[in-house]
């Protein structure tokens, strides 16, 4: 790639910039801790500033729900849906908190390497009921359809099916409720600049464009990268953070593995893909009644989902997450503009949907829903576009099945049952990123590399 990022890479156009992935920031300690593991200050490089609300939810019908950090807010918002949720949520609020404590505190940064390390744990998954999904789990407290689906939507912000992810994936609840939903200013592309320039003054070298063709095994030991361009580089230790299915399958000849051979890949399963399309208007739309995060769902829910992550078809409906950041940064826009992503999760290219011909009648159909029911006269305002399918996935990110978030968070796909953050029968190769414990999302992702610093030796 031309620019850092990869998932969170920035589109510059007509003056717009466009985060491609993560805009959602979740434990925004996790950056304080990083930077001050380095000696320095996270406030120094990067400026947090909180969402309120996190999110606005909308039914099929335009109906909203929103929720922030006050539980009387978010007992109000509930009484306008149903009054009788209000003593549920505070039970599912109090049992997340649990949730947090096993999944998050005491899990999410420790490796999983032996099956030892994943019966030790059992029992405590067991009284928290992981078992369920996190849909089962939310039913438990809450009655109403609709803000069941509120509660149990996180799963999707990791790639998961909130029908087939084990409850542990309830505590991201806790976590927003805990220490907010935060916008970095000038973008998740900030949070990239502040990684890189904190990387480099430590002393690391980033190369651009240089694409790995294989890692380099001798005696079933990692020792080095041969580039694209033929170039060899020898080193101790390789981390690879490129999707783990793609390492194993593209980058480490076949003869070399045992365990994740291609045919174990292709009976893993993977997340869905996404469909996102940027856009930028050349008038404000501040009195549309859309805040920062917005998700719109669709009258279906459940079968949607099924459709997505078990039939694999394309559905002509959609539910959609609508990012609006020029309510809170107006200075990623031209001035009087108006920045948007739209987002559709679809399913990964195991589908076999021809996303050359399917790309621009699936956008047109966005584009027209959203002119009609939230955008009024959308399409001749205009200014800039671009839109990203399952196959950039596929090909740009060398994700495998363009799979937005690697392998699927099921129960069968998480902590010790996930690829180990060290490879199974390579010394000296690491993983670190979506595909590899404890997963996707940028808390996942900042923990699996905590995991990794953690077992090199100390450098003196
Ligand atoms: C549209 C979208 C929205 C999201 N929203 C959120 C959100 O709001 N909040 C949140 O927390 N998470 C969100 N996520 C998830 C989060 O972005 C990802 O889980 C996380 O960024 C993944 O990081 P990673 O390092 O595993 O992968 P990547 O960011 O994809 O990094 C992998 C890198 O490896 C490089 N690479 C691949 N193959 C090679 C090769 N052969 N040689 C050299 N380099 C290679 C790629 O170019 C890329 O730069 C979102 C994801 C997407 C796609």
């Amino acid at each position: 790639m031309d620019k850092p990022g990869g998932r969170a890479y920035v589109y510059e156009i007509n003056g717009f910039k466009f985060d491609g992935g993560p805009t959602v920031i979740t434990a925004p300690f996790m950056f304080d801790d990083l930077f001050s593991l380095a000696g320095k200050r996270r406030e120094e490089y990067i400026t947090f500033v909180p969402c309120d609300p996190y999110y606005r939810i909308f039914d099929h019908n335009g109906k909203s729900f929103n929720y922030n950090h006050d539980q009387r807010f978010i007992f109000d918002q509930i009484d306008q849906w149903n009054p009788a949720d209000k003593e549920g949520y505070k039970k599912f609020m109090a049992t997340t908190k649990d949730i947090f404590e096993k999944g998050f505190i005491e899990l999410a940064d420790k490796p999983f390497f032996s099956i030892m390390d994943m019966l030790k744990v059992a029992p405590d998954l067991i009284k928290l009921q992981s078992y369920l999904s996190v849909y089962q789990y939310v039913s438990q407290f809450i009655q109403n359809d609709f803000l069941r689906r509120t509660f149990s939507f996180h799963p999707l912000l990791v790639g998961g099916n909130p029908f087939d992810s084990p409850s542990i994936y309830a505590m991201i609840h806790y976590l927003e409720r805990e220490w907010g939903i935060h916008y970095a200013m000038g973008g998740t592309g900030a949070i990239v600049n502040g990684l890189v320039k904190l990387f480099e003054e430590l002393g690391g070298r980033l190369h651009l464009n240089a694409g790995v063709k294989e890692i380099l095994i001798e005696n079933q030991r990692a020792v080095g990268l041969i580039l694209e361009d033929g170039k060899v580089i020898y080193s101790d230790e390789v981390v690879s953070n490129a999707d783990v299915a793609f390492t194993y399958q593209k980058l480490i000849p076949a003869k070399y593995r045992k365990k994740y051979t291609d045919k174990k890949l292709s009976r893993m399963k993977y997340s869905m893909s996404l469909f996102v399309i940027y856009f930028g208007t050349k008038k404000r739309y501040l009195d549309s009644g859309l805040a920062h995060h917005n998700i719109i769902l669709g009258e279906r829910y459940k079968n949607l989902l099924n459709d997505i992550f078990n039939k694999k078809q394309l559905a002509e409906d959609f539910s959609l997450y609508l990012h609006m950041p020029t309510i809170t940064d107006p200075s990623i826009a031209p001035e009087g503009h108006e920045s948007f992503y739209v987002l559709s999760p679809v399913p990964h290219l195991g589908s076999g949907v021809d996303w050359t011909t399917a790309a621009k009648p699936y956008r047109d159909a966005i584009m027209q829903f959203l002119e009609d029911n939230y955008l009024p006269g959308l399409q001749e305002n205009l200014v800039a576009e671009h839109y990203i399918d399952p196959i950039h996935f596929q090909n740009t990110l060398n994700s495998y099945l363009g799979s937005g978030f690697s392998f699927q968070p099921t129960l069968t796909q998480s902590a010790w049952f996930r690829p180990h953050n060290r490879a199974e029968n390579f010394d000296n190769l690491y993983f670190t990123g979506a595909g590899t414990h404890p997963g996707a999302g940028l808390p996942g992702v900042l923990s699996s590399a905590k995991i990794v610093a953690d077992l090199f030796e100390p450098v003196n």
